[in-house]
């Protein structure tokens, strides 16, 4: 099997260890193997993405020395494939609008019936009339996923998790996941399923927080006749006080770190114990 893994940084800050280890991970995996290793910009969040954050990504990935095969897949570029996409969902009856503001759904979540906690479905009844007044009169919604109506369309799914193995997919703790919003045709989960197809990625190493995620982007996958890449999911990389790393903290941002007179070799040596730590926890 040909090996393509990918790193797909959004552009909101500047990275840090726990970026450069999975964009590390990602692209020692495909050089060991003779593979390809693909950058992409997850982007398509037009306020909180910045074309500064984008160069200094480049530039700290070159600094690092982790070279990448290919152009660069920008995501804000491409917003029609990704309409393409929830088209082809809608086409089946999997969307729906939901109309409910935040604290309306603050307000659902917190009710006592709402076991799972999460969105309860409010707008997945509404009537075909009531779902057009409510567009015209311009109210603002976001596309759903009816996951009861997508989880009958597969019979089973679910993901290869390497050093577990196979992980049955579960929507519980995810629900009706929003997909696009009335003004943006896309979301996360659309877009990383879409590009991940796209560019042939056979591997994806990220962090642990976007494990539960995985469920939903191999049911879109299965949904949209995608294939699956292999998933490896990292723990978190934490600071001496045991607080995930956020990219608000200047010092263990790459930036910060080469301010302080640390050289690529020493994150690189840093990002191979990391390695270790890992393999043996
Ligand atoms: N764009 C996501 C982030 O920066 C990562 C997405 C992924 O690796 O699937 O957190």
């Amino acid at each position: 099997m040909e090996v393509t893994t990918r790193f797909a940084p959004s552009p909101t800050g500047y990275l840090h260890l726990g970026h450069a280890y999975s964009a590390w991970a990602a692209w020692s995996r495909a050089r060991e193997n003779g593979g390809r290793f693909r950058l992409r910009l997850e982007d398509i969040d037009g306020e909180r993405c910045k074309a500064a954050f984008a160069s200094a990504i480049l530039e700290d990935l070159q600094w690092l020395g982790l070279d990448w095969d290919g152009e660069i897949r920008v995501q804000s570029l491409h917003m029609a494939d990704y309409r393409k996409s929830l088209q082809a969902l809608d086409a089946q009856g999997l969307l729906y609008p939901c109309f409910c503001s935040r604290s309306e759904i603050t307000r659902a979540l917190s009710a006592p019936h709402n076991l799972e906690r999460v969105y309860p479905g409010t707008c997945r009844g509404l009537s075909a009339a009531k779902r057009a007044a409510r567009m015209a009169e311009g109210k603002n919604f976001a596309w759903r996923l009816d996951s009861g109506r997508a989880l009958q369309e597969v019979s089973d799914f679910g993901f290869y998790e390497e050093d577990i193995g196979w992980i049955d997919g579960d929507l519980v703790g995810l629900g009706d996941v929003v997909l696009a919003r009335r003004d943006l045709p896309a979301s996360y989960h659309l877009c990383v399923v879409h590009d991940d197809a796209l560019q042939n990625v056979s591997h994806v190493a990220r962090g642990r927080d976007l494990f539960e995620a995985t469920h939903i982007h191999v049911l879109l996958q299965r949904l949209l006749s995608l294939p699956s890449p292999i998933y490896a999911h990292h723990s978190l990389l934490t600071d001496s006080d045991g607080r995930r790393l956020s990219k608000r903290d200047h010092a263990a941002s790459l930036r910060g770190l080469r301010q302080a007179g640390v050289s690529a070799t020493e994150v690189l040596a840093r990002l191979r114990e990391i390695r270790l730590r890992q393999e043996t926890a």
